[in-house]
């Protein structure tokens, strides 16, 4: 479904991705892990079209996406949920969720029922559900991170990158928002998760990779990954 292949990138002269392969499969929930600094929201960014990789290339369904902008990534089914809950703070959370769907509306004509996923989407997101009238700017930090997970549902996406969904929650949400990726899972949505939090990520998607530095340092199935002394000792807290 996503693939990369010798994914270089940085900001102006200073080079951060030092050629990173990294495949999304259909249906399967890929982590990405590293430390902070380790290139990870670089990673998403390039994916996304945020900023353009100087070598290699990222193709999504086989069409190559690198060189796109970042709204006609989002039309081919490529969903973003960024780091640090972006979403429009002056706005109710039902007006959040339908923003996410815009990428849908080719000429006048949305694809799909919109107000079926809106409901839908609200479902899967209780806290929101009860909020849908508020706005944006007044929910909690983690309720805004929900949020921007939940705008990333509206786009029915082919594919949903998650950045850090966890950060800054306190660990009741933590619980919650990780309970939400593998219902998504479960419904067989495709996602790339980028996380801290290794041991939640790690537990949920199916293979993982580990950045250290721009390149990849590890890879495997995420039951072996768990099992990797090198990968506890940096990421699961132990030896
Ligand atoms: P974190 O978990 O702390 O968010 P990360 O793995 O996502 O870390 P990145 O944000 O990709 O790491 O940062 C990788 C490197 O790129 C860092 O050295 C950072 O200082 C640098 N960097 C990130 N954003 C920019 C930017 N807009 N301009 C210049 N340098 C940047």
């Amino acid at each position: 479904m996503l693939s990369i292949k010798n994914l270089e990138a940085g900001y102006g002269k200073v080079k951060v991705l030092h050629g990173i392969n990294i495949d999304v499969p259909k249906g399967q929930v890929i982590t990405l892990i590293g430390s902070n600094g380790a290139g990870k929201t670089t990673t998403m960014r390039a994916i996304t079209g945020m900023i353009k990789p100087t070598a290699g290339e990222v193709t999504l369904g086989g069409e190559k996406i690198d060189g796109y902008d970042s709204h006609k990534i989002a039309r081919l089914g490529l969903a973003h949920s960024p780091e640090g809950r972006r979403v429009f703070t002056t706005m109710s959370v039902t007006d959040n969720l339908l923003l996410g769907a815009f990428p849908r509306f080719t000429g006048s004509r949305p694809k799909g029922d919109i107000k079926n996923d809106l409901e839908k989407s609200l479902e899967m997101f209780p806290r929101l559900k009860e909020r849908r009238n508020q706005l944006a700017g007044t929910l909690s930090g983690g309720e805004q991170q929900m949020l921007a997970m939940a705008r990333a549902v509206m786009l029915n996406p082919e594919i949903i990158l998650l950045d850090e969904p966890s950060m800054g929650l306190a660990p009741i949400l933590v619980e919650e928002v990780f309970k939400i990726i593998s219902n998504l899972k479960s419904q067989g949505v495709t996602m790339l998760l980028v996380e801290q939090f290794a041991a939640a990520a790690l537990n949920v998607a199916d293979y993982g990779y580990v950045l250290e530095n721009g390149k990849i340092a590890t890879h495997g199935p995420a039951a072996k990954l768990k099992d990797d002394p090198a990968v506890k000792a940096a990421y699961l807290g132990g030896g």
